[in-house]
């Protein structure tokens, strides 16, 4: 199911944790709009050679803030795509939101948009995790953009979540939890506090302005997660990724079963076969390229090695794990044998377990998932 990813490039705040590429500047705005078309354009063959593709299925607007866009701008680019790529099959539309920018009236005018899904990032209902976070929405914020969504229709709903922030006792997380779970909220991702290198989070723990992060606490909010989530119902399909039956994102599974994607605007990635490529993370470097009528980016093909590992990676996270009769299949016998030798540790210390041809890991090593794939890499 082919799909496409575009990176808005924007954000009205920097949150202390991210180092995903944005500026809090609108300066490059309506260039980088002019940029995109011409990106869009430039990129209409992208899918072409694939053998049996029809469609794009699913369309996924991420960023930095893709809600600070006018509704006219998030139309304006939908109409570009839709004379250069055939959406005539889409099924899932996201557009990645905050709940500053969700007022009633945003909502209201998003319904006359193509937008099906909206990707909220809450992240936390707590005023202590929101302030050590530095997002700028606030509980009240966070509460209204739920319910008014859900009052105008916008029954595809995901709620981003953060675990594992100093602030946040046991009690509080369950709170979240039970919060999204009770306001009926289908489609919940929920990611551990990360401290990533050059973030303004990793300085100020570094000289002791903000409190640090404790891996035992994570480990433990993952697993509370897990109780709350899975007896409300909600499958645990991917290691961040909790939906109740039917309402898994489309787009995301596209990922993580090996399926084709375009990447638009400055830092996306694009995967098609066994091609990688990715566009620079610099909006104005990015700007300046497309205005040349150049693509900026660049593409590497994966060995066999590297794709085999990169599909363990994605594979193992999911609840279908990595199934070895794909690996035979797309890889060959010799990467069968690597697996299996890879896996003897893991399955005898209960990490993992072979359900028919599907290694899969078990609810001791979920919260270890990207460790275990390591372990199971070639080479
Ligand atoms: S809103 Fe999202 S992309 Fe922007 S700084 Fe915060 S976490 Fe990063």
């Amino acid at each position: 199911m082919p799909g496409i990813y575009i990176h808005i490039p924007f954000c009205r705040r920097a949150c202390h944790y991210c180092n995903f590429h944005f500026s809090v500047s609108q300066r490059q705005k309506d260039a980088f709009l002019d940029a995109l078309l011409k990106e869009i354009t430039i990129q209409a063959d992208f899918f072409k050679c694939l053998d049996g593709e029809s469609g794009i299925n699913t369309l996924y607007i991420g960023g930095g803030t893709p809600s600070m866009l006018d509704t006219s701008e998030i139309t304006k680019i939908f109409h570009h795509l839709a004379e250069v790529f055939p959406l005539t099959e889409l099924e899932e539309f996201t557009l990645e939101a905050n709940p500053d920018d969700l007022t009633y009236e945003k909502l209201l005018s998003l319904r006359d948009t193509p937008v099906n899904r909206l990707s909220i990032g809450i992240q936390s209902f707590q005023y202590n995790d929101l302030h050590y976070m530095n997002r700028l929405h606030t509980t009240g914020q966070a509460v209204e953009s739920l319910k008014n969504a859900l009052r105008l229709g916008f029954d595809k709903l995901t709620v981003d979540l953060i675990y594992g922030t100093p602030g946040m006792n046991d009690r509080m997380w369950k709170e979240n939890l039970q919060r999204v779970v009770e306001m009926g909220i289908r489609h919940i991702s929920a990611y551990a506090l990360t401290v990533e290198e050059k973030t303004v989070l990793h300085y100020l723990i570094k000289h002791g302005k903000a409190e640090a992060v404790s891996d035992a606490q994570s480990a433990r909010q993952f697993e509370i997660m897990c109780k709350i989530l899975e007896d409300a119902g909600y499958d645990h399909y991917e290691i961040s990724n909790f939906a109740l039956s039917g309402h898994y994102s489309k787009h995301n599974m596209s990922y993580w079963t090996g399926d084709p994607y375009l990447g638009l605007g400055p830092s996306a990635h694009s995967f098609r076969g066994r091609i990688r490529s990715w566009n620079v993370a610099n909006t104005a470097a990015y700007i300046a390229s497309l205005e040349k009528g150049e693509l900026p980016s660049e593409e590497e093909s994966l060995s066999s090695e590297q794709a085999y590992n990169e599909y363990v990676m994605t594979a193992l996270r999911t609840m279908w794990g990595c199934d070895l009769i794909h690996i035979q299949d797309e890889f060959g016998e010799h990467f069968v044998r690597e697996i299996q030798k890879n896996a003897r540790k893991h399955l005898q210390n209960g990490m993992l377990e072979m359900r028919k041809h599907h290694l899969i890991v078990t609810p001791k090593g979920k919260f270890f998932a990207d460790g275990i794939a390591s372990d199971l890499f070639a080479g």
